[in-house]
């Protein structure tokens, strides 16, 4: 299976030269192409534009070799793509739209689309042609063999976008355990029926804290003054900071969950963080929670899984978890949930008990049926089971 993972990097002034170089020449060669075949003698064909480009474009602009012979390849594959679609536009009778001249600074990029040209080496990137190493942000998500790199230009930041052939998402299905409920706690991350907790990020937690004090600072601040501007500044990057946090997070979670459980339980919408209690753990409320879901949907889609997804009405903290019974009266103040029938377990835990019994509930005919024929059954459709 090939993945996408989109790092961003972080080169030097002499590796960002490089880099705008490379952008360059490709935009530079994209329109020198453009301007020859847009003359109606100059038919376009892929043949005829490599043919422009080695007797002419090449002799004529040395400083193209600065940079990996690659990029301005990519150019003619780029053109190509850009003229089959104008093509295929006529053919349909649509309005056509001829291929337009590339700006700078908008949306930039060149690609390696080779193993040899480039390399990832733990979180260094190597390129063609380029002596030093660019650093990433991060190391790569994904175990496996690299494809293709794509460096794109984004208001001023560069971004890595690595293609991998891996196997990662193809778990052994013989070492996951069967189903899981998932509660998205008010004071931890997520309590699993397992009894496996994810606690709450206390960085996340302390910068979540200061963004507020920020925030209150930033109002105080006059409109238009240079102190409002920085501290704007200073708010935005905090910002950055705790989406990437939050990313990193829910990312770890998700992975679990996927690389663990054949079958997990979540919960519709999360209510909780939505109306009933304006402190439940920030790392997952607001947009967090929406994000998660998605995050489990397609992963537990690459790696068999699924899901299911609880009714909104069902009462999965007031119900005992052991006999069954709805407890009217609970409060949020209740962190133990105690049962006439004397069962008594944490609030979270006994919520995802009844979440993963859920799942199985619900699952019980198309369980046997995806185990007899789990090759053949079409997980796309039936991953995502919304009840
Ligand atoms: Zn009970």
């Amino acid at each position: 299976m090939l993945l996408a993972h989109k790092i961003e990097l972080r080169p030097t002034p002499e590796q960002a030269i490089y880099l705008d170089k490379a952008c360059g020449s490709k935009r530079h060669c994209y329109n020198q192409l453009l301007a020859h075949f847009s003359k109606p003698e100059n038919k376009w064909s892929k043949t005829a534009a490599y043919q422009y480009y080695i007797k002419v474009i090449r002799q004529e602009f040395q400083w193209y070799s600065e940079v990996s012979s690659r990029v301005t390849r990519n150019a003619i594959d780029d053109l190509d793509n850009a003229f089959s679609h104008f093509f295929r536009r006529i053919k349909l009778k649509q309005k056509a739209g001829f291929p337009r001249f590339k700006k700078k600074d908008i949306n930039d990029s060149f690609a390696l689309r080779e193993s040899a040209k480039f390399d990832v080496i733990g979180r260094e990137l190597r390129l063609e042609k380029l002596k030093t190493r660019i650093e990433m942000r991060q190391s790569l998500r994904f175990q496996g063999v690299t494809k293709q790199v794509t460096i794109s230009k984004r208001a001023g930041k560069y971004f890595a976008s690595i293609l991998v052939e891996t196997e990662d998402y193809n778990p052994n299905d013989n070492d996951r355990q069967a189903s899981v409920g998932v509660d998205f706690g008010i004071k931890e991350l997520a309590v699993l029926s397992t009894g496996t907790v994810f606690a709450a990020n206390q960085k996340l937690k302390a910068n979540l804290k200061k963004l507020a004090k920020l925030q209150r600072n930033l109002a105080k601040k006059i409109k238009g003054s240079n102190h409002r501007a920085k501290a704007k500044l200073t708010v935005a990057k905090l910002h950055f900071r705790i989406a990437k946090q939050r990313q990193a997070l829910l990312h770890e979670l998700s992975d679990y969950l996927t690389k663990t459980f054949s079958v997990i339980t979540i919960e519709d919408l999360n209510v909780k963080g939505m109306v009933k209690n304006r402190k439940l753990s920030r790392a997952i409320s607001d947009a967090g929670f929406g994000y998660l879901r998605q995050m489990i949907k397609y992963k537990a889609h690459l790696r068999n899984c699924i899901i299911v997804i609880a009714n909104r009405f069902f009462p999965s903290s007031k119900t005992c978890s052991c006999c069954g019974k709805i407890k009217e009266n609970l409060t949020l103040a209740d962190r133990v949930f105690n049962c006439e029938c004397g069962f008594s377990a944490d609030r979270d835990l006994n919520a995802a008990l009844n979440l993963n019994k859920y799942g199985q509930d619900t699952l019980q005919p198309d369980l046997k049926c995806a185990s007899e024929q789990s090759q053949t059954v079409d997980l796309f459709t039936a991953s995502v089971l919304t009840v």
